[in-house]
């Protein structure tokens, strides 16, 4: 069930409803409806009934990236809506024309943002700003709302730990396609005006705690470049792939992550799988790896 956290902000599973004057402004739609199944006792259903009750229609929908557990609502929402909603995501985003193609929306019903941008919606100004990185397709769009101060982050901030020497998340390493830009969006956040941070996947953080978060994730990005480089640098003629496992042990010892669990990334549950380190870790390391082997 979801509750108020702030007067017109109503929090259920992965999803802020802002209830303005005339309307209700949705971000980030999240996914349990699709994780259970069923429409009923959704978020979606939740939030629904709650702009009915309050006769403030769903008015704009802003998704942070296209990664399913971040729209996987979406077509709960898009089929109950009667009038038309709005999209708000990355101009990159392969959502739009996915959802044209099976008649969810029409192409006018998106707005697409490629720039730091305004938009005035329902009496609140919203920041958006893309933060390219983590997605293959940089299309990571974060949402900041500057009344209230907060900010939604999406998959930004992936400490995997309370600090660089402390990894107890999922894995050692943040998950993300383009360093470069990731390292770009991290600092961009970094000098934002914010008083809360709400991630995609329904972390609330406040000031401090959000500014340390992006910290670790940014020193763990940075320290995946300088090995890298490294790497490139003392086995020049060495194939990319075994360098990034050595990029990825060194990060383990570092980060004092559990060595069964960082044994067992590496292993596919399923045969013909792609193991939880090809998927999730290999990417950003490659991106470093290859970098460091193609400047040489
Ligand atoms: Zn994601």
């Amino acid at each position: 069930m979801g509750q108020y956290i702030s007067e017109g902000l109503f929090f259920s599973q992965r999803t802020l409803a802002v209830l303005g004057k005339n309307a209700c402004v949705v971000l980030e739609p999240g996914y349990d409806a699709v994780v259970q199944g069923k429409y009923a006792s959704s978020s979606v259903e939740e939030i629904i009934e709650l702009s009915k009750s309050l006769h403030k229609d769903i008015s704009h929908i802003w998704y942070s990236h296209y990664h399913g557990d971040h729209v996987g609502n979406l077509p709960f929402y898009l089929k109950r809506i009667s009038d038309p909603v709005f999209l708000i995501g990355h101009a990159n985003s392969p959502i739009p024309e996915q959802y044209s193609k099976v008649q969810l929306i029409q192409p006018a019903q998106f707005i697409p943002i490629s720039r730091q941008q305004e938009l005035f919606l329902d009496g609140r100004i919203y920041q958006f700003i893309p933060t390219p990185g983590h997605s293959i397709y940089q299309d990571d769009l974060c949402a900041y709302l500057r009344q209230e101060k907060i900010l939604l982050v999406g998959d930004m901030l992936q400490p995997q730990g309370t600090s660089y020497e402390k990894a107890d998340g999922l894995s050692p390493v943040p998950y993300f396609f383009d360093g470069l830009s990731y390292l770009d969006s991290l600092t961009i956040l970094q000098n934002l005006d914010f008083e809360q941070v709400i991630t995609g996947h329904a972390q609330r953080l406040d000031k401090n705690t959000a500014h340390l978060w992006l910290d670790v994730t940014f020193a763990c990005v940075k320290r995946i470049q300088t090995l890298a480089q490294m790497a490139a640098q003392n086995q020049p003629k060495q194939v990319a792939e075994v360098l990034c496992e050595q990029v990825y042990d060194q990060l383990v010892q570092e980060r004092h992550f559990d060595k069964n669990m960082a044994l067992a990334r590496k292993n596919s549950s399923m045969p013909h799988h792609k193991s939880d380190y090809v998927l999730y870790d290999l990417p950003g390391i490659r991106y470093f790896v290859q970098q460091s082997l193609q400047s040489r």
